[in-house]
C-alpha cells in the first residue's frame, strides 16, 4: 500500500530541504548502494521481467541490467567533475568580477516510467536524480506489476533513508503525483499522455523532460550492403518483440533492391528468431489489447513474412507487410509490435519528403554508403537521435545525449545528460569590493560610455 500522496512528498520535501541528498559523497554512496542492490536483485529482476513480458534472460540482462550498471559506474567516475562550479568568461565591461556556473539539484522529481523496459526506464532517470542531488519519486508502470513491486524493493530496500520513494498504481495514481508540486518531472511513454503530464506541470510551471515515442523510419538506400542492413534492422526491429521506443517502425527501401533486401530480411530473421520462437525464447506482446492492436494491422497491408500469432500466450512472431497504404492505422500509430512494413521509393526525395511531413520521429536510421545521401539525410531531417548504418545502438553509449524533439518529446538523458536533466544551472557573478567602477552610475558624466 502507498501512503497518501500529499504526505509522502511532504516528507521528501522536507528531507531535502534538510539537506539529506545534496552532499556529493552521499550521493555517491547511495549510487553505489544501488548498483550493488540491483546486482543483487538480477534473479529477482530477471524473473520478474519473464513473468510481465516473457522477456529471455539474453535481452532482459542486456537491456535492463547491464546497461543500468554500466550507467552507474559511468557517472559515479565522473559526478565529482559535474558538480564543480564551472568558471566562464567574464567581459571587459565587469572588470573585477568572475563568472560561474553552479549545477544544484532541482529539489524533488516526478519520474513516471512505462512498461516496455519497466526496469531500465524507471531507474535509468532516477540515476540522473540521484547523481544530481535530488530526492525523487518513482512511479513504474502498473502493466509490469511483477517489475514494479521488484523496483519498490530494490528501490527502499538500499534507499531506506527515505529520500526515494516508488509509488505503485496506475493512471489515477499518477494522476494524483501530477496534481503535486514538483521541482521537476521526467516522463517517458506515449505522446498522447505526454502532452496531459506537460499540462499539468504547467499548473505548477514544473520543468519537464517528455521521453516520448512515434514511428521511427529506417531507410535503406540502393547502395547499402544488404546483407548487414537486414541483420541490424532484423535485430533492432523484433528485440523485445518491437516493444521499443526507437526499434525501426516502418522500412523505406530503394526500389531496385527491394526483392534482394526483403529475402536478407526473411534470411536474418529465421536465423535469429526462429529457434527461439520454437523454444518459447522470444518476448511477449504485454497484454490482450495491445495483441488485439496488432493483429489488426496485419490486415492492412500485403503478409511477405510471418503473421502467426497465439492470443493465450500472446506471442506474435516477425512479420513483414508490404503494400501499406499511408492512411491506414499500420502507417499513422506507432506500431509497438513486431510487424515491419516495407515501403518503396524510387528516388531519395520522396522518402525524405514523406518522413518530413510526419511528426519529427524520435529516431531514424539510414543505410546507405553514399556519403552524399547520408548528408541529404542528415540535413533534411529533424529527429532525436539514431545510426547511420546500424539502428539503435545510439542509445546503448552514455556519451550521446539521448532525446526526442517535436511529437517524440523533449530534453535528453543518458550519461552527463541525465546529471544536467536533473540539475538548474545557477549563474553567479562574484564582484570584487577592492574598488568601485564609477562609469556605472548614471550621475557619471560618461555613464554610457563603458558599455
Ligand atoms: P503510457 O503513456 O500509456 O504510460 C506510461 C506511464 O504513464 C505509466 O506509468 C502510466 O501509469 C502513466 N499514465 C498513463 N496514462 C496516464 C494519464 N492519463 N495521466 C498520467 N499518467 C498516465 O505509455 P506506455 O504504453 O507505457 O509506453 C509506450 C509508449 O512509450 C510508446 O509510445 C513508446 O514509444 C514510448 N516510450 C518512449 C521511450 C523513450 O525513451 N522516448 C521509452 C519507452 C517507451
Amino acid at each position: 500500500m502507498n501512503e497518501p500522496i500529499p504526505a509522502l512528498v511532504q516528507e521528501l520535501r522536507q528531507g531535502y530541504e534538510e539537506g539529506a541528498t545534496r552532499e556529493l559523497g552521499r550521493r555517491v554512496a547511495r549510487l553505489r548502494a544501488l548498483h550493488d542492490a540491483i546486482q543483487a536483485a538480477e534473479p529477482r529482476i530477471l524473473a520478474a521481467l519473464r513473468a510481465d513480458l516473457n522477456k529471455t534472460e539474453y535481452e532482459a540482462y542486456l537491456s535492463e541490467v547491464s546497461s543500468l550498471l554500466a550507467e552507474i559506474r559511468f557517472v559515479v567516475k565522473r559526478m565529482k567533475r559535474w558538480s564543480r562550479p564551472k568558471r566562464v568568461r567574464t567581459p571587459a565591461t565587469h572588470i573585477g568580477s568572475r563568472s560561474y556556473v553552479y549545477s544544484e539539484p532541482y529539489g524533488v522529481a516526478l519520474i513516471i516510467a512505462p512498461w516496455n523496459y519497466p526496469f531500465q526506464l524507471a531507474i535509468a532517470p532516477l540515476i540522473g536524480a540521484i547523481a544530481a542531488g535530488n530526492c525523487a519519486v518513482v512511479k513504474p508502470s502498473e502493466l509490469t506489476p511483477a517489475t514494479a513491486a521488484v523496483i519498490r524493493e530494490v528501490v527502499e530496500g538500499c534507499l531506506n533513508d527515505g529520500t526515494v520513494r516508488v509509488v505503485l498504481g496506475g493512471i489515477e495514481t499518477a494522476q494524483a503525483l501530477l496534481a503535486e508540486r514538483f521541482d521537476c518531472i521526467f516522463y517517458t511513454g506515449s505522446t498522447a499522455v505526454g502532452r496531459q503530464v506537460m499540462e499539468a506541470a504547467a499548473r505548477h510551471l514544473t520543468p519537464v523532460t517528455l521521453e516520448l515515442g512515434g514511428k521511427s523510419p529506417c531507410i535503406v538506400h540502393a547502395d547499402a550492403k544488404l546483407e548487414v542492413a537486414a541483420m541490424r534492422i532484423a535485430w533492432a526491429k523484433f528485440f523485445n518483440a518491437g516493444q521499443t521506443c526507437v526499434a525501426p517502425d516502418y522500412v523505406y527501401v530503394h526500389r531496385s533492391v527491394r526483392e534482394p533486401f526483403i529475402e536478407a530480411l526473411v534470411r536474418a530473421i529465421e536465423t535469429m528468431h526462429r529457434k527461439r520462437i520454437e523454444q518459447g525464447e522470444f518476448t511477449h506482446i504485454v497484454n490482450e489489447r495491445h495483441y488485439d492492436r496488432l493483429q489488426r494491422y496485419l490486415g492492412q497491408g500485403k503478409l511477405l513474412h510471418g503473421g502467426e500469432g497465439n492470443r493465450d500466450t500472446l506471442l506474435l512472431e516477425p512479420t513483414l507487410l508490404g503494400e501499406v497504404n499511408l492512411e491506414d492505422e499500420v502507417m499513422q500509430e506507432e506500431i509497438f509490435g513486431p510487424i515491419l512494413p516495407i515501403l518503396v521509393y524510387d528516388e531519395l526525395g520522396e522518402a525524405i519528403r514523406e518522413i518530413a511531413r510526419r511528426p519529427k520521429p524520435l529516431a531514424l536510421y539510414l543505410f546507405a554508403e553514399s556519403a552524399d545521401v547520408q548528408r541529404q539525410v542528415l540535413q533534411r531531417l529533424s529527429f532525436g537521435g539514431g545510426c547511420v548504418n546500424d539502428a539503435m545502438f545510439h542509445l546503448a553509449t552514455p556519451y550521446l545525449p539521448f532525446g526526442g524533439v517535436g511529437d517524440s518529446g523533449m530534453g535528453a538523458y543518458h550519461g552527463r545528460a541525465s546529471f544536467e536533466a536533473f540539475s538548474h544551472r545557477k549563474s553567479v557573478l562574484r564582484q570584487s569590493t577592492a574598488f568601485d567602477m564609477p562609469l556605472r552610475y548614471p550621475h557619471h558624466k560618461r555613464a554610457l560610455s563603458f558599455l
